[in-house]
This record gives C-alpha cells, structure tokens and sequence, in this order.
C-alpha cells in the first residue's frame, strides 16, 4: 500500500508508469501474507516490483508503449513474470519506456515522456526509462528492464540505481516483445547490488520456451558478493576514455579508480580496437533484426486495426502508419534497406563480421583481465527535448554499451558520483560471459 501510495503522489510528475495494477497487487501481497504465516517463503515473497511494458502479463495489458499495442491484453505471462510469481513476489504494475525499446531518452513513448526525478527538466535515459525512474523516486523497491544496446544500464546510470545486463542466453526472453533478438536482455535495475543479485537469482536459468537461453548453472550470487576485489585485474580500455568524455564523468570514474587500488584490485590498461566501428555495425544489425520482428503487428494478429475496407495491403499499410512512432517507422525502414538484395552483403554481412571482432576485442581482454570498466554514458542525463530532433545524435550516446550487447557480455551500471548540478552520474562494468557473480562482487 506504502508503493501504491507513493505512485499515486509522484507518478503525475514522472510518468513512470503506463498501467498500474493496485486490485491485483493488493490480492498479491494478501497471498504473500497468509504465506508468510504458514511457514518459509521464497526471498522475493511479498516484495513488490514493477515491469518494464515490453514484458507480456497475463491479463494486464502490455503496450510496449506503442499505440498498436495499445489495448493488447496478453493471454499469458513472460517465463520472468511466471517466476517471479512463482516466488510470491507482488507486481506494482508495468513502466513507460521508448516504444519498442527503441531509444535512449524514453521520449519516443505514444505514453508521454518519462522524466528524471533527480531533475524532472531532465530525462531518465532510456529505454527502461520508467524502470529507472520509478526506483529512483522510490514507486518500487526494484524493476526489470530490458537491454539491446544499453537500455538498463544507460537509464540507471542517469537515475543513480543499479542496472545489470545479462549475458546473452542468461535469462529467458519468453514473452518479451522483441525489438533485436540476438541482442535483447531482461535484466534487473535496483537500488543496491545486493538487489540485483537477488533478482538475477530469480529470473535466471535455462528456459525450455527459449532456444536461445543456455544451460549454464545459475550460481548464488549473495554467496560471493562479498569476496572484495583484492587480486581482481580491472582492465580500462583506451578507447572508452575518450575527448568527448564529460570532464564530471571522468572525475568520478578516476575517483572510482582509487578507490578499487585502495580495495586491492589491479588496473591494467587494455585495449578494445574495434569500439570505434560498434555504433555504425549495431545500428544495422539491431534495425534488421527489429524489421523483421516488427512484421508481426500488421493488424491482423495484435493490437490495432486500421481497416478502411480496401483489401489488405491497405489494412497493412493504414494499421503500421498510425500504429508504429516516428523512430520505430526510422528503424524499420533502416533495418528493411540493410537487409535488401542488394545492400545485405554491402551492410548487414558487413556488420555482421564487425560485430565478430568486436566480440573478439572482448576475448583477447578477458584473457588478461576480470573485469573491465568504463563510463556509461559519455555525459549525465540531458535535458527533456535536447535529442529528439537529432537521432543521430541520440544513437551516439550509446557508445560505450552498445559493444556488450554485440559481444552477448554481461554489463553492470552502478552509481558513482554526482555532477555539479546534481545529476548522477554511473560507471559500468563490463564481464567474461557468465560471469555476473564477478560483476555483482566487483559492484558490490
Ligand atoms: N538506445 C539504443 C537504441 O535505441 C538501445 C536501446 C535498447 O537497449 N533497447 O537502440
């Protein structure tokens, strides 16, 4: 109720929320109660989260912030959903983001924009824009989110919590609507480390409803959290620390850097080579993945229908014009062009073997370091308004997450300072695949 209240008070002002579903939680924390009361319960039981609108629930309507999913009610919850039910915990209610997670500023919503409740002129980063924000003005102890090219890591960084992206394969994608398979993860976004690894705990495991989830052990990440990290190499690549890096952010990741010599970590400078090519090759292979994906909404099977009774191409083409947002009309054009006789080889076989070395920077690093860290975002949190008419601009912004996604890595995003204006500002840690218990430790 305490959560509900304080949606209720703050959520004129953030935007965080699309749907709330106060009857349900409500039901859901009485359950959790009388559970509690009949002996041992699950760690997550009674605890109340909220979910990123690109995760499908059962009866409560999932829109990915798009108008042609606008009243789609879904017959059935995503395999995360199921197991944090399964555990007791209690859903708040689903978050604002970029439609189809498309974006880094949570302004491309047909919902409204998301705002930053550090500085409500600002914006949360995106797009798990809402899933950060809503723990930031602490509407929810915890979310989830999902991440194809810095989308937990980005908006957490920008709203002072903790955002963690997967490895791929780590945690079933069952029932979320996907934006570029080969790179989407659903991860948590908390207020402490601790959190997160309680919930990467819960969500994690190989997945029989997803092909692509691995069976790979999921370990106790509280177990090892407080390992320390003396002995630990951290590796900082050359080409993160960059001109156009904002000086507040450079100092608070060198003040971070001390404080991991004084804990007894090693830092060892490596570098990445291919980073410069990694916006260039994930905005071909993510818009090529997404226009397939994105053939589905036709009006036929989802959401809206657009039918003025002149056959089929016209229901098509009537549904996807007022359907889909400007950006998510950019990529799909964008993705449809790269993957055209023609172009395929020129682009996406091109970006596809980019993307091969990008993935090998990564293993040659991780041969001679644990982990490795960087900035998140090249500057705090920008201004409502200050991207929107400049995509190009906008997709810059992902340059330091972006590579993780193609390399299928597990990234972390943690709080480390503030800016003069007091935005916060967040590092990343960057780790071998399957290796969150390292992460979580290092973050810890
Ligand atoms: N900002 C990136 C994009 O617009 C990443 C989005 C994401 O991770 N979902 O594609």
């Amino acid at each position: 109720q305490a959560f509900l209240d304080r949606i209720e008070q703050t959520d004129a002002r953030i935007n965080a929320f699309i749907t709330r579903c106060p009857q349900q939680a409500l039901q859901a924390a009485e359950r959790a109660d009388a559970a509690r009361a009949a002996g041992p319960v699950a760690p997550l039981c009674g605890i109340p989260l909220a979910l990123k609108d690109v995760l499908v629930t059962e009866g409560v309507r999932t829109t990915c912030a798009s108008k042609i999913l606008g009243d789609f009610v879904p017959p059935y919850d995503a395999t995360v959903v199921r197991r944090l039910k399964a555990q007791g915990a209690v859903i708040l209610g689903k978050l604002n983001m970029d439609e189809f997670a498309m974006g880094s500023s949570s302004e491309n919503s047909a919902f409204g924009p998301v705002r930053n409740p550090w500085n409500t002129d600002c914006v949360p980063g995106g797009s798990s824009g809402g899933s950060a924000a809503c723990v930031a003005a602490r509407q929810a102890p915890a979310s989830l989110g999902t991440d194809t090219g810095g989308s937990i890591r980005q908006p957490a960084s920008h709203c002072g919590v903790v955002g963690l992206k997967p490895t791929y394969g780590r945690v079933s994608r069952y029932g979320m609507i996907a934006f570029a398979s080969s790179l989407d993860q659903i991860g948590p976004l908390t207020r402490s480390v601790r959190d997160s690894a309680l919930l990467l705990g819960a969500i994690a495991g190989h997945d029989p409803a997803d092909s692509t989830s691995a069976r790979v052990e999921v370990p106790d990440y509280l177990a090892t959290l407080a390992q320390g990290v003396a002995g630990l190499r951290i590796g900082l690549p050359r080409e993160y620390f960059i001109e156009g890096l904002d000086p507040q952010v450079r100092a608070a990741l060198e003040a971070a850097l001390a404080t991991y010599r004084e804990l007894g970590a090693e830092l060892v400078e490596i570098s990445l080579p291919h980073t410069e090519y990694a916006v260039a090759c994930y905005y071909l292979v993510a818009t090529a993945e997404a226009s397939s994906n994105l053939a589905r909404f036709d009006g036929v099977r989802y959401g809206a229908r657009v039918d003025a009774g002149k056959g089929l191409a016209a229901l098509y083409s009537a549904t996807r014009s007022q359907g889909f947002g400007d950006e998510v009309k950019r990529r799909i054009m964008l993705g449809t062009y790269a993957l055209s006789s023609g172009y395929y080889d020129a682009y996406y076989l091109k970006a596809q073997k980019v993307r091969t070395l990008i993935r090998q920077d990564f293993e040659r690093a991780f041969a001679e370091v644990d982990c490795i860290l960087t900035p998140v975002a090249p500057t705090p949190a920008f201004a409502l308004g200050e991207k929107a008419q400049d995509p190009l601009t906008m997709y810059l912004s992902d340059i330091f997450t972006l590579s993780a996604n193609l390399a299928g890595i597990c990234g972390l995003s943690l709080p480390c300072g503030l800016s003069a204006a007091g935005l916060p500002i967040g590092l990343q840690l960057l780790g071998r695949p399957f290796g969150e218990a390292t992460l979580l430790r290092c973050g810890q």
